[in-house]
């Protein structure tokens, strides 16, 4: 017999999806269950990231209807990572390998397959990776890469092009829930859990229904989130930075002496205008980023959840049939 598997799904605002997603995934349960690659006690469970539409009344209605569903109810919307880790934390306490994937069947779920493989060939964390980004807009395209280069760049272990779909061992996933930090980056804290890993290719598709909940303002703080909570080297930038200013200060103070020594004073105003607002730029950047460091240090200071479950759905007996 195989090993239980749970797909975990974090869902906000996931009303136009949720029956298709629920319904493939059953079918690639079923399937997967007949074929003697997983236990029939695998389960498929979604957690309700605090949505305001119909989404947790559909969960509680498809976990009623079929033991496979269950559903993990937070108290309210907490972002997708959190949400994540909070269908983790329930999945590991039932299940020997756990895939996450969004609700939106961008993922291709025919990639399970070869994680299974993958992970029954030894490997604790099996990576999904895309394959090609054709299917995005030139925009996403462009800014995901550039994203990919800064994070690697500054030192940040993560893997190329792989998002959150990912199958984890128990063992990888109760690794996962011991880092407790607040300022949650699941993809670069991932590759720090260690183990034996491999990825596995997937084409990711369009969104099947519904409105992306990534708008550019929050892909950006997404960025600013990885970065920071993954590297000081942009502090280390700055000092660097402050640094070069001040040699190239030193210089410009000899020319000028020199040149009023010789007497061909300019009038000047062109050059000091400038001075002023690029280093006036320079310097609200760099406080800017000092600023969000010492942002991410009174958060985690703090110490607060990351996320508060209001209720669990989840039928241990029962089989995917
Ligand atoms: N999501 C979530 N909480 C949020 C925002 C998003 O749980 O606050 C979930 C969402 O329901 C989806 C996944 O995170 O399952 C990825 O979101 P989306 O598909 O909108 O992002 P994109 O694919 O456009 O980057
Ligand atoms: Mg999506």
């Amino acid at each position: 017999m195989g090993k239980v598997l749970y797909v975990v799904i974090p869902c906000y605002n996931e009303q136009e999806v949720l029956p298709e997603t629920a319904g493939r995934l059953y079918e690639k349960l079923k399937g997967l269950v007949q074929k003697g690659r997983i236990a029939a006690e695998s389960r498929i469970l979604f957690v309700n990231d605090g949505s305001k539409d119909a989404t947790w009344p559909m969960i509680c209605s498809l976990a009623a209807s079929n033991p496979v569903y269950g559903g993990v109810n937070l108290s309210r919307n907490r972002g997708h990572q959190n949400a994540l880790l909070a269908g983790l934390e329930t999945a590991a306490a039932h299940a020997d390998m756990i895939v996450s994937m969004d609700a939106d069947l961008q993922d291709d779920i025919n990639a399970i397959d070869a994680m299974i493989e993958a992970c029954e060939a030894g490997n604790d964390v099996v990576y999904g990776v895309r394959s090609s980004r054709e299917k995005d807009t030139f925009f996403k395209r462009s800014t995901a890469q550039s994203f990919y280069r800064i994070m690697r760049l500054l030192g940040a272990d993560i893997v190329f092009d792989h998002a959150d779909y990912r199958l984890l061992s128990r063992r990888a996933a109760q690794a996962l829930l011991s880092f407790d930090e607040v300022n949650l980056f699941l993809r670069g804290i991932v590759p720090m859990v260690g183990f034996p890993s491999t990825t596995v290719a997937y084409e990711r598709g369009e969104r099947f229904a519904g409105k992306s909940k990534y708008p550019l303002g929050r892909m950006i703080s997404f960025a600013l989130e990885g970065i920071t909570s993954l590297s000081v080297k942009p502090i280390r930038m700055i000092t660097l930075g402050g640094m070069s200013v001040c040699i190239v200060s030193l210089i410009m103070l000899i020319k000028a002496f020199a040149d009023y020594a010789a007497g061909n004073v300019e009038p000047g105003w062109t050059s000091l205008i400038i001075s002023i607002w690029v280093l006036g730029g320079l310097q609200l950047f760099a406080v800017g980023i000092i600023g969000e460091y010492i942002g991410k240090t009174y958060m985690e200071a703090k110490g607060r959840p990351r996320y508060i479950i209001e209720s669990v759905l989840l039928r241990e007996d029962g089989e995917v049939e």
